[in-house]
């Protein structure tokens, strides 16, 4: 059972709550299709405006803990960037009221630690292209002792805790805590204990009936090798294509089977960050999934700010998570 007495689930829920709905009024009121292509300004805002009220609540709950967050302010301290930080004040102040521009850059820095024994881990948009389609993005955040995650929350604005793609609706806050479960319930809203359900994953044990997940990016996996891994599966459904961590929330819940980050034949040097993967991972496993590296590897979040023993990601609902792992080495991924 979920408990808010609980310190760090009660912050977890409070903070990831505040900066994705922060999140979610930008995303409502700066990304349109007016945008031009490359016009990241919306994602810029809600980014650092999302890890600065993240930095603030854990100051202010567990002073002096460690944050390791995805962001950094120092392209933002120019003068030429004034303007962007003006408006990632205004939006602050919805939930800071009173945050002074002054103050902005010192709060985004308090994530800007290295990972020690115990941290806390941020992404405080995970899905960064999504948001900008005006598609799935979450805020994800974890804590890790000893190199495994004990807790992680996401929060996914537009997803209904039926998980439905919806945009502008309640939205869902999940969190799962090492030994009692992954729960959702809606993002808006007084949090209560009582208004989260327990998730579990999908019991299908047929691998040609594996429904299976990858980024909507081509350019952050390997589609080709997906498509040949599908084929060896037996299975004939498209995959789903969808950004950030919302991927692991559907796991989660039964929504698909097997979920997959390949490595991408242009990066076949990439590691995962650890606030991609952390909130994430630990929301499958204690819904009953399986979270391991390509190789079949238990994921290890005490090597730095990346997986840097890992490789690529294989998630699943636990009981096609063997035959995953064989048909990864079979294809040679
Ligand atoms: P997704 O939407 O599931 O693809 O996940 C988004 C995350 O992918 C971002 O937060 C990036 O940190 C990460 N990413 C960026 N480049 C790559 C890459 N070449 N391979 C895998 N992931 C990547
Ligand atoms: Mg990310």
């Amino acid at each position: 059972m979920i408990s808010l007495s609980n310190e760090r689930v009660e912050f977890a829920l409070r903070a990831v709550q505040q900066a994705a709905s922060l999140a979610a009024n930008i995303q409502g009121e700066m990304v349109s299709e007016a945008l031009t292509k490359d016009d990241r300004s919306p994602v810029t805002v809600a980014d650092f405006a999302a890890q600065a009220v993240v930095g603030y609540l854990l100051e202010d709950t567990f002073p002096g803990v460690l944050l390791v967050g995805e962001e950094a302010s120092a392209v933002l301290r120019s003068s030429e960037e004034r303007g962007t930080l003006d408006k990632i004040t205004a939006f602050m102040q919805r939930v800071i009221p009173g945050v002074r521009v002054e103050e902005v850059c010192d709060l985004i820095d308090r994530g800007v630690d290295e990972p020690g024994e115990n941290y806390w881990t941020l992404d405080p948009i995970d899905g960064t292209k999504g948001f900008l389609r005006g598609a799935q993005y979450a805020t994800a955040l974890a804590y890790v002792e000893s190199g495994k995650v004990q807790l992680g929350a996401l929060g996914c604005p537009n997803i209904t805790p039926d998980l439905q793609e919806k945009n502008g609706g309640e939205g869902s806050l999940l969190i799962a805590q090492r030994g009692e479960g992954s729960w959702i319930s809606t993002l808006s809203g007084k949090i209560r204990e009582e208004n989260f359900s327990r998730l579990f994953v999908s019991g299908q044990s047929d691998p040609t009936r594996g429904r299976l997940m990858r980024s909507f990016e081509s350019g952050h996996t390997n589609t080709t090798l997906i498509d040949e891994f599908q084929r060896e599966l037996g299975g004939d459904a498209d995959p789903v294509r969808m950004d950030s961590q919302v991927k692991y929330a559907l796991l989660a819940s039964g929504e698909g089977e097997i979920y997959l980050r390949l490595l991408s034949p242009d990066r076949m040097d990439y590691r995962e960050k650890i606030w991609d993967q952390a909130a994430g991972s630990i929301v499958v496993e204690e819904a009953g999934g399986m979270v391991t590296d390509l190789d079949g590897k238990a994921l290890d979040f005490s090597r730095g700010r990346t997986l840097k023993d890992n490789r690529g990601i294989c998630a699943s609902n636990g009981q096609l998570h063997n035959e995953a792992l064989a048909v990864l080495k079979k294809v040679n991924a």
